[in-house]
């Protein structure tokens, strides 16, 4: 029901969990983050409890440049650890969150994943899965997300990480909220910009559909056919 993600030079693990705990009151079952520092030492922490036991079980020393955090609100399998996000593919390649419901996840389990063994009921685990298929396929992971959104049908807040590139955030979203917020030296992804707030006030709206790539010092936004788009960022006047 909450998404942060972050990227750049800050304490990685302790903007994630304070940003879903600054989500908490929206509701949640389950919890989660996953941090990557260099390629393919991705590390991953998840709970089916409340934050503050996610608190306990994160390694806050762990070096990260990058990660995504998550608080789930169950609609496609029970809340248990096992389909709390963040969920990798197969291959471990991609970590992925997902705020909204995947309608149509049966059908293509059934019709373009069918040697793939799932580890969780989740309907979000089909999209992760489908993104590494597209990759092992050749696409790179720009084009694999943008192939896989056009597959789906449904609702969704997305953020995903490539093991291979800790320099990189990918964000996507269809009838779900997701902002990008700008600092210096690092950016963030939030569904909420509640989660945020304190790191800037200056955020990117995200259209439907739109693929969203976020490095430490850019943000390039993409329409459904890979054309850039431009955007003005706008203030966001909270007070937390
Ligand atoms: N449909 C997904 C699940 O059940 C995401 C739920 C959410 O929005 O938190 O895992």
């Amino acid at each position: 029901c909450g998404i942060v993600g972050f990227i750049g030079q800050g304490s990685v693990q302790e903007t994630l969990v304070e940003g879903l705990q600054k989500l908490e009151y929206r509701g949640y079952d389950s919890a989660g983050i996953f941090v990557l520092n260099d390629p393919n030492d991705g590390y991953l922490v998840k709970q089916a409890g409340r934050i503050k036991e996610l608190r306990e079980a994160v390694d806050f020393d762990k070096p990260a440049k990058v990660g995504i955090g998550h608080t789930r609100w169950a609609t496609h399998g029970e809340a248990n650890v096992t389909n709390a996000h963040p969920h990798l593919s197969q291959d471990n390649r991609y970590a992925l969150v997902h705020n909204g419901v995947i309608e149509n996840f049966k059908e293509i389990k059934e019709e373009d994943l069918a040697g793939v063994q799932f580890k969780t009921q989740t309907d979000t685990e089909v999209v992760v899965a489908l993104i590494a298929k597209y990759a092992q396929e050749g696409l790179s992971t720009i084009e694999a997300f943008h192939k896989a959104l056009k597959r789906i049908e449904g609702s969704y807040a997305f953020v995903l990480i490539d093991e291979a590139d800790p320099e990189t955030l990918y964000t996507a979203k269809n009838k779900s909220p997701m902002l990008v917020g700008l600092g210096q030296d690092f950016n963030v992804v939030a569904s909420d910009a509640m989660a945020t707030i304190q790191l800037t006030h200056d955020y990117l709206e995200i259209k439907d559909k739109e693929v969203v790539i976020v490095t430490q010092d850019k943000v390039i936004i993409e329409d459904q056919d890979g054309k850039q788009v431009d955007r003005a960022p706008f203030k966001a006047e909270i007070d937390a």
